[in-house]
């Protein structure tokens, strides 16, 4: 059978910034028949991270993640229907999920590596299993439970940075939901600022590209900040740390903006910061959350919930096409729009 898949055509270079010419989509062929345990899938949705940054890498620096190879299939969080099954537990029409999901329009998976999804749980937005009620939820979720230390009445204030992305936005509603009396955002443009504010019950955001940040930070954080989830790491995070309060708790999630430099994960703070970190007892302990696998169950019933209550505002963009995974994976490391960047593959 033909189909399309999208393959590495280059690497950025460890210190490059990826272009969506680091990737090519090719017509390829794969078996017409299957054989025991295996399905032949649809692809319906594939998500772009910058986790995938770290794959382009010859090394990815990370013993957790395998670099992608040249000219061949790239893959992460994907969606898609079983056209055919030879597994026991999956059937036609059956939709299902994975994290290695190859990027092509069809593929033959192993069974066992899929997990079944439950439409209805998200009435009926499959993408959200790779973002909201998927493993950017979990994140946001379980990194708050597992090192946030956020308890209700205890008047917390919690800083987000990436505040505007997939994870971020979730991570200031979630830390509302779990108790902080004060959530501050802060994230890259005028517009995603106010949807932040307006629309996702953040106190306030400050746009980083423009005026004081510090500044800003300590009006808008009069009590200092307690809880701090870290997206991006470098001069955003240095200036929130030197505001945080003793006994305060970091939530190491990401440094998205060290992924384009060969430095190590995660990466060292500053000299003056590192000591401001030990003599306030500050801790930054790395989160994964592949690490918590045995919550994901009860965490994605929770998120679902939450979503179906209106509890959880969740915004995705969706880009058409498999053709434009590169551009979509490049304009989502430049900061892409507010919430999920979500690739949509049709045959
Ligand atoms: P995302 O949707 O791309 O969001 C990242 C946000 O960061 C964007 O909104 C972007 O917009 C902002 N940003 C990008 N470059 C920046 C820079 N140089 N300085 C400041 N802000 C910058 O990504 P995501 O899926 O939410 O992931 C967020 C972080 O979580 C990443 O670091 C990722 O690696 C990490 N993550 C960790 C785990 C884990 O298990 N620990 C799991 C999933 C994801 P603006 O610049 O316009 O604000």
């Amino acid at each position: 059978m033909i189909i399309q898949r999208v393959v590495l055509n280059s690497r950025p270079g460890k210190n490059g910034v990826p272009v969506a010419e680091n990737f090519r989509l090719e017509q390829s062929t794969i078996a017409d028949t299957l054989q025991a345990g295996q399905v032949r899938v649809k692809t319906l949705y594939l998500s772009v991270d910058p986790y995938m940054r770290c794959r382009m890498n010859e090394d990815t620096g990370s013993d957790y993640l395998q670099p992608w190879q040249l000219a061949e299939v790239a893959d992460g969080g994907g969606v898609g229907v079983v056209e055919e099954s030879k597994h026991e537990n999956l059937a036609r029409g059956d939709f299902v999920t994975c994290f290695t999901w190859p990027w092509q329009t069809v593929a033959i998976l192993d069974g066992s590596s899929l997990q079944k999804l439950v439409p209805q749980l998200v009435n009926g937005r499959l993408s959200y299993f790779l973002g909201a009620a998927g493993i950017t939820g979990l994140t946001a979720l379980l990194g708050i439970r597992e090192k946030g230390h956020v308890a209700v009445g205890a008047n917390q204030t919690m800083v987000v940075s990436g505040a505007a992305g997939a994870c971020g936005s979730l991570a200031g509603q979630i830390g509302r939901l779990e108790g902080c009396s004060r959530v501050v955002g802060i994230a890259g443009t005028d517009e995603k600022c106010s949807i932040l504010v307006q629309e996702m019950g953040f106190d306030a955001a400050i746009n980083y590209k423009k005026g004081d940040v510090a500044k800003q930070l300590r009006e808008l954080c009069p009590g200092g900040v307690d809880v701090y989830f870290d997206n991006v790491g470098g001069d955003i995070s240095d200036m929130v740390i030197s505001q945080m309060n003793q006994n305060s708790h970091i939530i190491l999630c990401g440094q998205i903006s060290q992924y384009n430099k060969d430095v190590p994960y995660p990466p060292p703070l500053p000299p003056d910061i590192e000591k401001i970190q030990k003599e306030r007892n500050i801790t930054r302990e790395r989160f994964l959350v592949l690490n918590y696998m045995d919550k994901q169950e009860a965490s994605v019933l929770q998120l679902c919930q939450w979503i179906q209550e209106g509890k959880l505002k969740v915004r995705e963009t969706v880009v058409e096409g498999l053709a434009n995974i590169g551009a979509a994976f490049q304009s989502m490391m430049n900061g892409g729009n507010i919430g999920k960047q979500i690739v949509s593959v049709s045959k």
